[in-house]
């Protein structure tokens, strides 16, 4: 039925195709590779197609369910709810929201919705009521899938608040959100709750019956995703996304990694973001390879333990959660000699990590990912057939079929070797941000270009660098400072197992750099001899000023530190601002 997806030349092979492999100079503004064509088919289509092939090869383990499906198991349960749904009354372009910590129904929906067309919304399990009511009314959910409770926050009461009369109609709240199906993962009945094993075994009998009303076939180019950006610099905004998006580039990212069937992948990301569904479930899916949940939320040691007896092969991770493992590491060793490879991605990757992640962690061949949530994820990916020393300074080149040039602050691509803005186009870019045409215009140019709000720079190969995000740049009498780069040498001392560089204010040079660390387990070291272990080394003005020492940085969900709030707490802490600012 794909007939792409089956041709030879979709097979799996390491070399990365970028166009301009010859060192070149003039403007920064480079092209992936085009040789292979993008996949026309929708996402729903290409699970049918993986589960005929690897029917009976282990598809999805969920370890804290104790899961551990076939692709035939895995295809079952998705057509099942998905045919369970369509009885239930959805139709193509229905959103159906999904507020969970990692779980299988997660994954289930996830492909249940693609296939019947539903434009599925991965909803922050670390939301609150406000935040869960913006969020459903903003792109007019009309189910949603819902774990009961998870760590404190109780989303079934939160349900219940937004919508008084719950039981007996979806008034209140939740009616402007045009809220008609509220289904829940747990077994426990309540009322006006569908069960989320309800719906599914009333599809399993509808297929039993010969069930055979999915909707037509469905339009590559249809919307099918909507993820709210991540908020690590300002409010959520709810990008959409397509099939044809989504797939060609979890399809590209595992061409340049050399995925294929015979990888299990271990995913400790949450599924809500699409550093997990996309490069995660998806491009796994895609390989006919195993994914491997290890829990439901992120968890150093589970990550490892699963790794070690899933035998995995791959380790997917963003910077904070490679930097737990190795501290736990530290403490216990493992045996990680399955590990080959694997993705660090969604937010500066230090040198001195990447270089301990290959080394400590068997992963050689891991690969840097830069991309975000409005470019459907990748937009340039190391291979792991660079040299080590590109793997570890750069993003590497252009995914296939995306374009990237870098500008100046008048939008003029600057020539190679000079930092500017990133901006991007190609088949990924989202479709817009939902009913949100204003803010659209501001990110995405009338020639499709996305502007990134990063801070990056082309080598004469094609190589890119990301030395900054616009809001991150620390300026210190007028002078643009990097946080990475002064991270990246942090993270060379012995006693450092995090450090995360943020702008202060200042009164003579408007802002300083204060760097908050965090220590390896028993470490000792004061701030004189952090500073100390700086000089003569980074340039005097780069040294921080202030050094504090914290237990913990506030996170994103998905693991990225929010710098906005670390600046905000320093800036208090150091009796810089008022208590209350
Ligand atoms: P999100 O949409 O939540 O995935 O966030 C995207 C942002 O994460 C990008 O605009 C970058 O600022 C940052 N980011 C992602 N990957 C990398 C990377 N490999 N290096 C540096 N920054 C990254």
């Amino acid at each position: 039925m794909i007939s792409s997806l089956t041709q030879p030349t979709f097979e799996p092979k390491l070399e990365m195709n970028v166009v301009g492999d010859n060192a070149r100079s003039g403007p920064s503004h480079f092209q992936g590779d085009r040789s292979q064509p993008l996949i026309e088919t929708t996402i729903g289509e290409a699970l049918d197609d993986v589960a005929d092939r690897h029917r009976d090869r282990i598809a999805l383990v969920v370890r804290h369910q104790s899961v551990r499906w076939t692709y035939r198991d895995l295809a079952y349960h998705v057509d099942s709810l998905a045919a369970g749904l369509w009885r239930a009354g959805l139709r193509p372009g229905d959103r159906i929201g999904i507020w969970a910590p990692n779980c299988a129904e997660w994954t289930v929906t996830q492909y249940a919705a693609a296939k019947l067309g539903l434009v599925l919304v991965n909803l922050n399990p670390a939301y609150q009521t406000a935040e869960i009511k913006y969020a459903l009314t903003k792109v007019g959910c009309k189910a949603l899938v819902f774990a009961r409770s998870f760590k404190e926050s109780h989303y079934l009461d939160m349900l219940r608040s937004l919508a008084p009369e719950i039981g007996q109609s979806f008034s209140g709240e939740l009616r402007a959100a045009a809220m008609r199906l509220l289904i829940c993962t747990a077994p426990e009945r309540e009322e006006g709750i569908t069960r989320f094993q309800d719906i599914r075994d009333d599809g399993r009998v509808a297929l039993h019956d010969g069930f055979s009303e999915w909707p037509d076939k469905l339009d590559p180019s249809d919307p099918i995703n909507i993820q709210f950006t991540s908020g690590t610099t300002g409010p959520p905004k709810a990008a959409t996304l397509s099939h044809r998006g989504l797939l060609n580039n979890a399809w590209f990212t595992g061409e340049i990694c050399g995925t294929s069937h015979q990888d299990a992948i271990c995913v400790p990301l949450p599924l809500f973001h699409i550093f997990g569904m996309l490069t995660g479930n998806l491009l796994a899916m895609l390989r006919g390879a195993k994914i491997v949940h290890p829990g439901d939320a992120f968890d150093a040691d589970s990550v490892l333990s699963a790794v070690e007896e899933e035998q995995c092969t791959s380790l997917y991770g963003v910077p904070t959660m490679f930097l737990s493992e190795l501290a736990s590491l530290d403490a216990r060793r493992r045996n990680l000699s399955s590990l080959r490879t694997g993705i660090i991605a969604g937010a500066v990757v230090p040198m001195e990590l990447l270089r301990r992640v290959t080394s400590e962690m068997n992963m050689a061949g891991v690969v840097n990912g830069y991309g975000m949530t409005e470019t459907s994820s990748a937009i340039m990916v190391t291979s792991p057939t660079d040299t080590p020393e590109r793997r570890v300074s750069s993003v590497g080149r252009v995914v296939p079929h995306i374009e990237v040039k870098i500008v100046d602050s008048s939008g003029m691509t600057v020539q190679i070797g000079e930092a500017g803005e990133i901006h991007t186009r190609g088949y990924s870019t989202m479709l817009g941000y939902w009913d949100d045409p204003d803010t659209t215009a501001k990110v995405i140019d009338p020639e499709g270009w996305v502007r990134t709000g990063d801070i990056g720079v082309f080598d004469e190969h094609g190589y890119g660098r990301i030395v900054g995000r616009i809001k991150e740049m620390v300026i210190r009498g007028g002078e643009n400072i990097s946080c990475g780069e002064i991270e990246d040498f942090l993270l060379l001392h012995p006693a450092v197992e995090n450090a995360q560089v943020v702008g202060v204010p200042d009164d003579k040079y408007g802002e300083e750099l204060c760097a908050c660390i965090k220590l390896k387990p028993g470490a000792n070291v004061n701030k004189d001899e952090l500073r100390e272990f700086c000089r003569g080394k980074i340039a005097h003005l780069k040294i921080p000023r202030y050094v504090r020492f914290v237990n913990e940085f506030p996170l994103t969900a998905s693991g990225k530190v929010q710098k906005f709030i670390l600046a905000r707490s320093s800036a208090r802490d150091l009796g810089l601002i008022g208590p209350d600012s």
